[in-house]
């Protein structure tokens, strides 16, 4: 039916599909939609052009403000209306404070409190969790003093809820952290990498227990492969920090906070069951942080109301060249984020290489074997991703032979021999001592073991 009025048309990438416009036509010329739009994501209705008589009714139903228009409507350009709109303030980096502590004694804590303490000296202030063994005494302490420090603890309903809460959080620019153990950090993953994708920082406390399934509440390293190559779907990696005492639980949470800022990042601070229930002497360090606000949060003001966080790129073209950014991140991290330390490691002939609990049963075994004259050492990386192969590098020259000492089924050794691969460096004797379940390495066992992999290579030689 032809009329003489100007046509009414759709504009289907604006309808919203929410029908108001339906109901108002007197000729039932609109009906529901089936079709996804591509460009709105939703479903609009659709017009039968020839039950349409173009009398506009739907145009002042619809609540969108062009859902629905005339024919040749154009819009008024808004700065002849209204002037030139005030340029918006550009947001800003306002950047973290250092504020002196005052020296006092040494504190004797446990691990798992050490690393809240930490948490509470970086300037976290926001903090979710469920509670799970051997970790949960660090999400207590945060909800008890939280409240006092103008802090937020909040128990969410999982670990699903407590990662999209971090999400939310470190968003807004504040630093967020959580307290977890294998199981729970198995269901965070998901959320883990939507945080990598939207580059959003947070530091999440995993005090590992064995598996696989519920496994125990004891210790072991059970998650070094969720961590350092499994942290959910897509292209994602996170720097994994692997503490062995109560005071690196401490120093260690809170160079997580300074890291995951820096490289807009969560970062994984591993540690196991033993370390957050053992108790050890902390020195606490000689400043705390105040956070700043970043540029890029998404905060209530001016400067920053433009600013949004997504890891969803529709356009596949897009998304290749924001992994491409996450590529040549993770190539910066690489480079510069190696950490580890040695112990009599400059004249070894044999390294053992351990971190966690089994680090401190092979420094132990380190002073055992050196008493009676046996050149070997221990390296300890503290970055578990990335390996600290360019600390390992030097080491080689004079040790051939490594000895994985660790609480899990090969998981160190693997992250071992791909650094090794990938830097080319063959030549290299590695041998290993395993425990799991929640038994650890023992002193006495890895000293065995040193001497049977020196005898093996007496016989050898006399062959
Ligand atoms: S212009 Fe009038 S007849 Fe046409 S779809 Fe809208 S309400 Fe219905
Ligand atoms: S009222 Fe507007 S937004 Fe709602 S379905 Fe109709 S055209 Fe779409």
């Amino acid at each position: 039916m032809a009329s003489e009025r100007p046509k009414v048309v759709l504009e289907p990438h604006l309808c919203k599909g929410c029908g108001r416009c339906i109901e108002s036509c007197p000729k039932h010329a609109i009906t529901l939609g089936s079709e996804v739009d591509q460009a709105s994501g939703l479903v609009p209705v659709l017009i039968d052009r020839e039950l349409c008589n173009d009398c506009g009714l739907c145009i002042a139903a619809c609540p969108e403000p062009f859902g629905i228009t005339r024919d040749g409507y154009e819009l008024e350009d808004p700065t002849k209306l209204y002037g030139e709109l005030a340029p918006t303030p550009k947001p800003r980096d306002i950047p973290a404070r250092e504020v002196r502590l005052p020296r006092c004694e040494p504190l004797v804590l446990k691990g798992n409190y050490a690393a809240a303490v930490g948490a509470l000296l970086a300037g976290c202030r926001h903090v979710y969790g469920y509670p799970i063994t051997p970790s949960t005494e660090g999400a207590e302490l945060l909800a008890k003093l939280l409240p006092k420090l103008d802090g937020v603890f909040m128990q969410a309903c999982s670990e699903v809820a407590t990662v999209n809460h971090m999400y939310g959080t470190s968003g807004a620019g504040l630093p967020t952290l959580t307290f977890t153990s294998s199981p729970g950090f198995s269901l965070m993953l998901e959320g883990i990498s939507y945080m990598i994708g939207a580059e959003l920082p947070g530091v999440f406390i995993n005090v590992m227990r064995p598996g696989p399934g519920l496994g125990n509440i004891g210790p072991e390293q059970a998650d070094i492969k969720l961590a350092a190559r499994g942290l959910g779907h897509g292209n994602t990696h996170a720097i994994v920090l692997a503490p062995s005492s109560p005071q690196e639980m401490l120093d260690l949470t809170m160079l997580a906070f300074e890291l995951s800022f820096k490289y807009r990042n969560p970062v994984i601070v591993a540690a196991d069951g033993y370390l957050g229930q053992i108790t050890g002497r902390v020195t606490l360090p000689e400043k705390l942080i105040v956070p700043g606000l970043p540029s890029w949060a998404v905060w209530g003001d001016a400067e920053h109301k433009k600013n949004l966080h997504s890891s969803i790129y529709i356009d596949w073209a897009d998304l290749e060249k924001h992994n491409e950014h996450l590529e040549a991140k993770y190539r910066t991290i690489t480079e510069h984020e190696q950490r580890a330390s040695g112990y009599r490691v400059d004249d070894a002939e044999l390294l053992l290489v351990a971190c966690n609990i089994p680090a401190r049963m092979a420094k132990s075994a380190v002073e055992t074997l050196r008493q009676e004259g046996v050149r070997v050492g221990l390296f300890q990386p503290l970055t578990i991703w990335p390996f600290p192969i360019d600390r390992l590098r030097p080491h080689l020259e004079h040790a051939k032979r490594l000895l994985v000492v660790e609480a899990s089924s090969g998981q160190l050794e693997d992250e071992l021999r791909l650094a090794l691969h990938k830097a080319d460096i063959g030549g290299i004797e590695i041998r290993h001592l395993r425990r799991m379940g929640g038994v650890l390495p023992s002193a006495q066992e890895i000293v065995e073991r040193v001497h049977r992999i020196g005898s093996e290579h007496a016989v050898e030689a006399s062959r």
